[in-house]
């Protein structure tokens, strides 16, 4: 099993972490002179809480996971930086990623220096795990996967990813943005048996809050107080901090938001199958579909032209002519469906 603290870089491990004046008192006071605010209430003049407990907690209560393991950022994509941050020495660490996938790993790595080995999914992007793991050696110290995939829209097996956990000794990243979507279980139930596991989660996607900017890590206390040190002090604003907890209210509209959102998939589906420039509709468990089309380009202009914009992944490796479509409200469907129609003649 992963030790933790060899995984960990030097300069991290030694890192006396800023103290800010939240951290030495918390609680009520009659008088909060300690941090240099301006003590009238408009009402967001006192720092944030550094650690966001109370959101924790009420996180806590959804996933059934300790406040302790759970890290809250700036986004996912703050927690994907810290990973490279904790875990990875400019110039000599490499990390493994599967291909194609979400494209914010590798701008983290590229940012810090750290080499970025792509080890592409099998045609229909299935994971082959110890094609994965032969791309390994002493310097890697994070394997990052995404289930459901972006830009594939598949889950990755459940046994592939497995046998990743159970040979690998640094870090796995599993991305579960699109984990509302899915019909399979979290990995977060895997947490306790992996303390190497990490466990990305966001509130951009099902949730309905992208511009709140507010994602999840949860992993081992271990690795969490890694990330705490590390972050800026207070990561996460009190704006931020007060809505997602009003919004955790509304699970049950969450809830009916993801099942229209499947229903319009199987819709759209349906659909663009009767196209005869459609070649290949890939699986999806996520909120958005894989179109192998004849001219990607050709299409992708067409649908710009009637202001209609999705994503043209026909430079990714293994996307060449195919479009990734978000499933949008029922009314932006049929535009879409429409124009597509009309694009036949
Ligand atoms: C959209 C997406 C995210 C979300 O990132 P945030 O910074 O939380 O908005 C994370 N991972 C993947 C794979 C995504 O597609």
């Amino acid at each position: 099993m992963a030790d933790i603290t060899s995984l960990v870089r030097k300069n991290i491990l030694s890192l006396k972490p800023y103290s800010c004046a939240r951290d030495e008192f918390q609680g009520e006071a009659s008088a909060f002179l300690d941090a240099n605010e301006n003590p009238f209430n408009n009402p967001y003049n006192r720092y944030p809480d550094p650690l966001q407990w109370k959101l924790k907690e009420s996180i806590t209560a959804k996933k059934k996971v300790p406040a302790t393991h759970i890290f809250l950022g700036n986004g996912s994509d703050e927690a994907i930086d810290l990973v490279f941050r904790v875990f990875c020495e400019p110039a000599q660490d490499n990390v493994v990623a599967i291909a194609p996938t979400y494209g914010m790993y590798q701008v983290s790595a590229d940012i810090n220096q750290v080499e970025y080995r792509k080890v592409h999914l099998n045609d229909d992007f299935s994971l082959n795990a110890k094609r994965l793991l032969n791309n390994v050696d002493e310097q890697t110290k994070v394997i990052f996967l995404c289930s459901p995939n972006n830009p594939s829209g598949n889950l990755l097996d459940r046994y592939e990813v497995l046998h990743v956990l159970e040979n690998f000794g640094g870090i796995v990243v599993m991305d579960e943005a699109y984990v509302d979507f899915s019909p399979e279980d979290s990995w977060l139930t895997h947490l306790t048996h992996y303390p190497n596991l990490i466990v990305l989660q966001t509130f951009s996607k099902a949730w309905g809050l992208a511009g709140v900017r507010l994602g999840m890590a949860f992993a081992s206390p271990e690795i969490i107080m890694l990330f705490n040190k590390v972050k800026y002090p207070y990561n996460v604003n009190i704006l931020t901090q007060e809505l997602v907890l009003e919004h955790l209210q509304y699970e049950s509209r969450k809830r009916s938001w993801v099942n229209l959102l499947l229903q319009e998939r199987e819709r759209l589906v349906v659909e663009l199958r009767q196209l005869s420039y459609v070649n290949t509709i890939y699986p999806s468990s996520a909120n958005f579909v894989l179109v192998k089309v004849g001219d990607a380009n050709a299409i992708y202009n067409y649908l710009v032209e009637l202001s209609i914009i999705v994503r043209n992944r026909n430079n990714v490796m293994l996307c060449e002519g195919c479009l990734r479509i978000t499933v949008g409200s029922p009314y932006e469907n049929d535009l879409l469906i429409n124009a597509l129609k009309a694009y036949e003649g």
